[in-house]
């Protein structure tokens, strides 16, 4: 009977379609829970915690802690192994589709991200961004630069356009593959975002809609990129050349388009 699953519980094979590189590198695992610094009054979030490298870090820390975690073996695995701590929560979920409104406010979210969905988990996690208090995390290397890119270098898009209006982003340090078990094949670095205030939108849909657009053209020039929002005159009356590319654009030049249609009450 004791002998029925105890292979596939300690012996993982790590799942590519899960983006599973564990990290085993004690200094990298404490510089990111340092960066934290989480104490008994704060609620964390960690994604992915597979084999549990950064969670029993940070459950030394006594905070209130709630995981999420798509593997079912690493969940049931993760569940054995954490029985004595009170302060912990498993969820089993796939973190794109999971409610973070029905946690408790002021989180702070960390993990060493699954590469293959950081992108649209980012995006997800900007739909919670009033409960968020802050972000660290394990990324690849060439996600953060598109994070922190400024106007008007090519990494510079749309990635950088959301996450900017709502957070202060700082890349932290570069990790190395040897860090991880299996490597991953991209170079990583760890990230943290801080929520900031952002300047008023009158339509927040809106002003998302009009980046996706002109960023889903990048090439074109903005007549083209986003003609279906925007003549030459109105561009021109924003003091925007139409003739320029939409990753000469600011944060402020999209929100400035964005209220002028809903000024204009032209939303398309
Ligand atoms: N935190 C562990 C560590 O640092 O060793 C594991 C990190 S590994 C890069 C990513 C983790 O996220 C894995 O445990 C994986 O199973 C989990 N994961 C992948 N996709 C997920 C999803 N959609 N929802 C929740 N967890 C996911």
């Amino acid at each position: 009977m004791f002998f029925q699953k105890p292979l596939s519980l300690f012996m993982h094979k790590p799942r590519k379609r899960f983006g599973q590189h564990f990290l085993h590198d004690q200094n990298i695992i404490h510089r990111m829970i340092d960066t934290l610094s989480p104490t008994s009054s704060d609620v964390i979030i960690e994604i992915g915690p597979g084999k549990g490298a950064l969670t029993f870090s940070l459950l030394m820390q006594h905070p209130n802690l709630i995981a999420i975690e798509i593997d079912r073996d690493l969940v049931e695995r993760l569940m054995r192994m954490t029985k004595s701590y009170s302060n912990f929560t498993l969820i089993q979920s796939d973190v794109l589709n999971f409610d973070f409104s029905t946690l408790p406010p002021n989180q702070k979210i960390i993990g060493n991200l699954p590469y293959n969905i950081s992108t649209p988990l980012l995006f997800h996690l900007l739909e919670y961004k009033n409960s968020i208090r802050e972000l660290i995390f394990m990324l690849q290397k060439e996600v953060v630069e598109r994070m922190c890119a400024e106007v008007n270098t090519p990494d510079y898009g749309r990635l950088s356009i959301m996450l900017q209006r709502d957070f202060e982003i700082e890349s932290l340090f570069d990790v190395p593959n040897t860090a991880f078990d299996p490597p991953p094949q991209v170079e990583s670095a760890v990230v943290r975002l801080m929520p900031k205030s952002a300047t008023k939108l009158l339509d927040y849909t809106l002003f998302s809609d009009i980046v996706r657009e002109a960023f889903q053209y990048r090439r074109k020039t903005l007549r083209h990129a986003l003609g279906r929002f925007f003549s030459e005159a109105d561009l021109e009356k924003n003091g925007i050349s139409s003739k320029s590319r939409p990753a000469e654009l600011t944060l402020h030049d999209f929100e400035k388009l964005a209220n002028y249609l809903v000024t204009e009450q032209r939303h398309v």
